[in-house]
């Protein structure tokens, strides 16, 4: 019995108490009332001791004193030797002798609740306690008076004693093995709750560090995917470094950019612009790839339209989301939610302009060093385009005239005998030569001379054009030009058309006018020559033909001429 269960059942027991002292006074009232010889100091003292009990246990009950175990004990200790004593040293008639044998009996009883009754120590020293002093009191009170009234007073305590000491001693081990079973289950059920509440912890530490784990799983992936697609970036680049490296033709070197861009970045649409003119492409370049067919043309019909609204605007780059994305014309009703827009300039030059879209939100508000190195290496291939555009004019075209020279002439000429062969056609050449050039050069000086010949390549080159031959200074003062699909019939009307052109030319130069006249030779393949071969050499052997014959004429190739 613990502390807490003593303190409640002593409480309950103070209903008790009242009940017993006020019928014992009861009784000692009627005693006093109906039986003559109860003398009067009797029931004075009975009613003092008993009263004494009554008043202290309710002041006792008031105060709180029976929270305290202790207190209890010793007032039930106390109350218990009274009583004995007031039974001992009182002169008890017969009718009071149960009643305080009863009231021993009952402090006696709540001393022995108040015990820690599971402890069987505890039950012998109460046992001690108790039955000492009050067998000592009735051993003096039987030395004053022998009476063995005293004596059987004497048995029957220490029967009705020995039955509560036993029945007690009974009821504790009953109450202690009650309780041991009670606390061994309730240790039992602790100890599964404990171990529950271990197992509990356990699985919500592991569950903490399963989410920790978790979201370094999570951060981990996200690195990752970094480090992906930054090596994809990298790829990329060192790709688009590559192709620059590797080609000066800009509209190859624009797709391979933007299939590059496309894979890398998984956009719906990638488009780049270049104007006509700026590496020496005669007609603009659009290359544009998209996830969204329809998008391709109204990308393409819009780029040079938005490359002049921008820089009209002084808008050099621009980067729309969500909404404003319709402001791009061919936008309206497409699912693009980020467009970046960038105008090419290469030394201040615009030279066109970069577009890239997707349907993701907010994609270029940063992380723009992609592109941006892109772009930077866009301006790289544009400057070698136009270098390598110049170098190539510069070793096609002759210098002083501006056509095209011999060598470049030869690889024309290979490749439109290859043509004609193919398409089964034919091809007229004439060469022509100018009449006593020693003597211009001689007469006018050399930089008129170099006028004559200039005059002369620039109408030469006009006039065949149109008849989309090619032309080009074979020598000195000697021009070629060809004429592919063209007949010899057919042929011979141009030139003379143009022989007279030229020959109708007078040079002004300083206070000298100068007049021109040229040689012509022309000959045709298949219809005078075997072999295209042979055609140069033919239409030489005629304009050779046409100088020993008096100069300022065309001679056709009528196949009779033979080397002269
Ligand atoms: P022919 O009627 O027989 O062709 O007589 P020609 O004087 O035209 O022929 P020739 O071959 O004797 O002389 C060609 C001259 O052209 C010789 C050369 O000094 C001159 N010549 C060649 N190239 C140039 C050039 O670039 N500029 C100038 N001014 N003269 C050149
Ligand atoms: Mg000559
Ligand atoms: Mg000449």
């Amino acid at each position: 019995m613990n502390t807490h269960s003593v303190v409640e059942l002593q409480k309950k027991g103070i209903l008790l108490h009242r009940l017993v002292y006020v019928l014992l006074l009861l009784q000692r009232l009627l005693l006093q009332v109906l039986q003559k010889d109860v003398t009067i100091s009797n029931t004075t003292m009975v009613v003092i001791v008993v009263g004494t009990f009554f008043v202290v246990e309710e002041v006792s009950s008031f105060k709180n004193y029976f929270d305290s175990v202790r207190y209890v004990r010793i007032l039930r200790y106390v109350e218990c030797l009274l009583s004995a004593v007031m039974m001992g040293f009182l002169q008890l008639d017969e009718n009071s002798e149960a009643s305080i044998i009863g009231l021993i009996l009952l402090f006696m009883f709540d001393l022995f609740l108040s015990m820690e009754v599971a402890d069987k120590d505890k039950v012998f020293s109460f046992a001690g306690m108790v039955g000492v002093p009050i067998v000592a009191i009735i051993i003096i009170r039987m030395s004053i008076s022998l009476d063995y009234k005293w004596l059987f007073l004497f048995l029957d305590m220490i029967i009705i004693f020995l039955i509560l000491f036993f029945e007690g001693y009974l009821f504790v081990e009953y109450i202690g093995k009650k309780d041991e079973k009670i606390f061994s289950q309730k240790r039992e059920f602790d100890e599964v709750v404990e171990k529950n509440e271990n197992i509990l912890g356990m699985q919500n530490k592991l569950k903490k560090t399963n989410d920790q784990l978790n979201v370094q799983r999570i951060n981990l992936q996200k690195a990752n995917q970094q480090i992906q697609l930054a090596n994809d970036e990298m790829i990329a680049q060192a790709e688009i470094l590559h192709y620059i490296s590797m080609s000066f033709d800009l509209a190859k070197i624009s797709n391979q950019i933007t299939d590059s861009i496309m894979r890398v970045k998984q956009l719906s649409f990638c488009g780049v612009y270049i104007k006509e003119d700026v590496y020496l492409n005669k007609h603009a370049s659009y290359v544009i790839k998209t996830t969204i067919g329809q998008l391709y043309q109204k990308i393409k019909e819009s780029l040079p339209e938005i490359c002049d609204i921008m820089v009209s605007d002084d808008i050099m780059e621009l980067t729309l989301h969500d909404a404003e994305t319709a402001k791009v014309p061919f936008l309206q009703n497409v699912n693009i939610n980020s467009v970046y827009i960038k105008v090419l300039t290469k030394d201040e030059e615009i030279y066109g302009v970069f577009i890239i879209g997707d349907s993701r939100r907010n994609l270029f508000k940063e992380n723009m060093s992609f592109y941006n190195a892109i772009i930077a290496q866009y301006d790289i291939a544009i400057h070698n385009a136009i270098i390598y555009g110049e170098m190539q004019q510069m070793a096609r075209k002759d210098g002083l005239t501006g056509i095209n020279n011999r060598i470049y002439f030869n690889e024309l000429f290979k490749e439109c005998i290859m043509q004609i062969e193919k398409d089964d056609t034919c091809l007229s050449v004439a060469l022509f030569d100018i009449d006593k050039f020693k003597l211009v050069n001689d007469t006018y000086g050399h930089l008129a001379g170099d006028e004559v010949i200039k005059r002369v390549a620039t109408l030469l080159e006009d006039f065949i054009s149109q008849y989309n031959g090619f032309v080009c200074r074979y020598g000195g003062e000697e021009f070629v030009a060809a004429l592919p699909g063209i007949t010899l019939e057919v042929a011979q009307p141009i030139i003379e058309e143009l022989f007279d052109i030229i020959c109708n030319q007078i040079i002004h130069y300083n206070q000298y006018e100068i007049p021109i006249s040229v040689s012509i030779g022309l000959t045709s393949y298949p219809e005078i020559c075997k072999t295209p071969d042979e055609l140069l050499k033919r239409a030489d052997w005629c304009m050779y033909y046409a100088k020993e014959h008096g100069r300022h004429q065309i001679n056709v190739d009528d196949g009779s001429i033979e080397r002269v």
